[in-house]
């Protein structure tokens, strides 16, 4: 029996239960049955590194945000919806969004190095995941062999690393064998995390891909610039074409300018760009994050004061449809 590679074993021991936030002292015993109720509806998966970089002193730790439900999550106001970015409707084959000509999402796994509180896909994940994870991946690959339109692969999940090392290898190597294909992009939180994902076999899997691969991480404040993270970051850096960085304006954790400024220094530093800052999209049960666009222009103004121009990213807001991103500034 071959032993659990160390990121197979953090995965299996992320908490997941109410119980287990309250053994680790991240929430108070009193308050159970209230985080319950936000549970029953999105799920929780936290990683135990994640929940370490969390500063149970203070209750609006921007890490404890992104990682602890709130009983905000469940209030329901009638704009946000389950899917708003419209990845059902844009599904032509299982796994499949096909929204642009060029560029298509496969999603590979419904998996998560961790559950984001404020992720767009949120309702995607939990009480929709039956709907949009049928199919197999065989089909989306004879899906992607037969458009010869596609020039691009934006591999998706979920996280799309959450899967073993043989099955994004062969992933990799078949997509890099299709002739229309100029490039793969993946996206992956991994790098924030759960870092040790990145280790000899996921970079073993890259190697398999002929193609030049655009990884985005997605780190939205400077505290989770750890020493791992960033070691992570220089393991990755000469597998890929391109290391850029998004991330999501979300009130209470990153809504400055001076945490983004850190952010965007310190990421540089391994080599990653800045690339995006998404306005929140509009999914149900995360509205509580949303910062106004006026005070998100009014951040970036004040970057693009404070950094050279490549260290600001765009502020970009998705709507969905075929257009692609706007730029917001
Ligand atoms: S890792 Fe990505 S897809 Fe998964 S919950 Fe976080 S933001 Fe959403």
């Amino acid at each position: 029996m071959h032993a659990l590679s160390d990121w197979k074993i953090e995965y299996r021991s992320a908490f997941r239960t109410v119980r287990h936030l309250i053994e680790a002292g991240l929430v108070p015993e009193n308050q159970a049955s209230g985080y319950g109720a936000v549970l029953d509806k999105y799920a929780l998966f936290l990683p135990v590194y994640y929940a370490n970089l969390i500063d149970k002193a203070d209750p609006a730790c921007p890490i404890r945000l992104q990682a602890i439900p709130q009983a905000a999550e469940l209030e329901n106001p009638t704009t946000p919806v389950n899917d708003p970015l419209g990845d059902l409707q844009h599904r032509p084959v299982p796994r499949i969004t096909h929204r642009y000509g060029n560029r298509a999402l496969l999603h590979l796994t419904v998996n998560c190095p961790m559950y984001c509180r404020y992720c767009f896909r949120k309702s995607l994940l939990n009480e929709d995941a039956n709907q949009f994870f049928d199919g197999r991946v065989e089909e989306a690959l004879g899906y992607i062999e037969g458009e010869t339109n596609l020039e691009e692969i934006i591999l998706s999940g979920g996280d799309p690393l959450m899967v073993s090392d043989s099955l994004l290898g062969e992933t990799l190597s078949r997509l890099g064998r299709v002739k229309h294909l100029k490039r793969i992009r993946i996206h992956s939180r991994t790098p924030v995390t759960m870092p040790s994902r990145v280790d000899a076999g996921l970079l073993a899997a890259l190697r398999q891909c002929p193609l030049p691969v655009v990884f985005v991480t997605h780190f939205n404040h400077p505290r989770e610039w750890t020493e791992k993270s960033r070691q992570a970051c220089l393991a990755l850096k000469p597998h890929v074409h391109s290391l850029l960085n998004q991330s999501v304006l979300l009130r209470g954790v990153n809504d400055s300018a001076a945490t983004l400024q850190v952010l965007n220094e310190s990421i540089f530093e391994a080599g990653v760009l800045p690339y995006y800052l998404h306005q929140l999209d509009q999914a149900r049960g995360t509205l509580h994050f949303e910062v106004p666009v006026e005070r998100g222009k009014a951040i970036v103004a004040e970057l693009k004061a404070r950094l050279p121009g490549y260290l600001v990213p765009r502020y970009v807001v998705d709507t969905g449809d075929r257009i692609g991103k706007t730029w917001l500034v």
